[in-house]
């Protein structure tokens, strides 16, 4: 059954998720289990080649993991979809799966950290070459675009700068190179964007964050609207092996039941606050793509359906004033990742972004006074209260 027919809050309770066919389970079971017995020999024969497809062995399909790969598609209008066991298993399966010697691909510049890592130190000793571009220009796409190119991959919007690339215009860049499009969806969560409807053929998350959205498991997922891409990279999945767990997936289904309802929660706090930052003194500028100020305001209004719920702002006096900040909220929590129901807010100077060294980030347009904050779903005047007299001690 599917929900093609339903609003996305309800598919976000729904999709997936049958009554359980032994006890009428309303819940889906968590099936903690390694391996699925055999009837006979001809049952195990046929399941092995294809002809029964029963579940074998749970790095290769589990009955849990099924729901939630089925409940995510929907969400992404997708055909299909794989889930892996961090948002990094689910970006490498990726690569491996459509990059290799001779190949090479091109990038938003200030994607994920581990994400051009993976590509700059790792996937070089395979022969793999990369690009790292500015993608909110489709031009400098268009110009990073060689005979080799397998594979375009967009963040939108960017981490920590929340800049925005047009899905569309890079879809059909990526396509006239016979190349494909992969786009890191996790900022937004299929509630915001779906960058399939855009014309990408690949999409991802790192489910750890508005997915899941409880900041208690870390996993990730593969969505595709065409089987053959499935097929590769579910098979380079089930080979190296970054599987999902059976209770991870629960947990994570269980998690999405409430996406809608949480997103819109954090997305109303996060543009009052980003409304409110604007206009203090010691704020030198905020960038939110629910404001005119954001310099692609337009873009954003045509392809999301919000603007999410993640806010970088930059704080008058540099690094010693970013670091106040951090040491002085206590209903935000002070820690990196985002996505999750509270409040949380990290500084990438001196924290995840501390190794690049100020020139790299002052090239990657991350200054030194610049916080990234992750707006939960606390009552909004205890977030703006927190933010507000931690700039007071400034
Ligand atoms: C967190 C994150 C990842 C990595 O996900 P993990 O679940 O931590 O492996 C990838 N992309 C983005 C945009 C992220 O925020």
């Amino acid at each position: 059954m599917t929900h093609s027919d339903v609003c996305f809050d309800t598919k976000c309770i729904h999709a997936g998720q049958h009554p359980d066919k032994l006890f009428g389970g309303v819940s889906v079971p968590i099936y903690q289990s390694s391996t699925f017995a055999f009837e006979d020999a001809d049952q195990g024969a046929a399941r092995f080649s294809g002809k029964d497809c029963g579940y074998k062995y749970t790095r290769i399909g589990n009955p849990t993991t099924a729901a939630l790969e089925e409940c995510v598609a929907e969400l992404e209008n997708g055909k299909c979809a794989v889930a892996t066991a961090s948002g990094m298993a689910a970006i490498s399966t990726v690569f491996m799966a459509f990059l290799g010697a001779g190949k090479h691909i091109v990038s938003t510049g200030s994607v994920y950290g581990p994400t051009r890592t993976i590509l700059e130190k790792e996937l070089t000793r395979f022969g793999v070459e990369s690009t790292f571009v500015d993608t909110s220009s489709p031009e400098n796409v268009k110009n990073a675009i060689k005979p080799n190119t397998t594979l375009v991959y967009l963040e939108t919007p960017a981490n920590p700068t929340l800049s925005i690339s047009d899905i569309e215009s890079c879809a059909k860049i990526a396509h006239e190179a016979n190349a494909i499009l992969v786009v890191d969806n996790t900022f937004c969560s299929p509630i915001l964007q779906n960058p399939l409807e855009l014309g990408a053929d690949v999409v991802l998350h790192s489910m750890t964050k508005f997915l899941n959205g409880h900041s208690d498991v870390v996993a990730g997922i593969i969505v595709t609207k065409c089987g053959d891409l499935m097929k590769k990279i579910r098979t380079v999945l089930t080979q190296f092996g970054g599987t999902i767990d059976p209770h991870q997936a629960w947990l994570v289904l269980r998690g999405i039941k409430t996406l809608d309802m949480r997103v819109r929660v954090a997305q109303e706090n996060a543009l009052k606050l980003a409304e409110e930052l604007e206009k203090h003194p010691k704020v030198a500028w905020v960038k939110y793509p629910g404001l005119k100020s954001h310099p692609q305001y337009e873009l954003a209004k045509k392809q999301m359906n919000g603007p999410g719920a993640m806010i970088s702002f930059e704080v008058k006096g540099g690094v010693k004033a970013g670091k106040t900040v951090m040491d002085s909220v206590r209903v935000c929590t002070l820690a990196v990742s985002l996505g999750g129901i509270e409040s949380l807010i990290q500084h990438p100077a001196s924290m995840t972004h501390a190794s690049m060294g100020s020139e790299a980030r002052a090239q990657a347009e991350i200054s030194d006074g610049l916080i990234r904050l992750s707006v939960g779903c606390e009552n909004f005047a205890d977030i703006k209260n927190d933010i507000f007299s931690a700039l007071d001690k400034i």
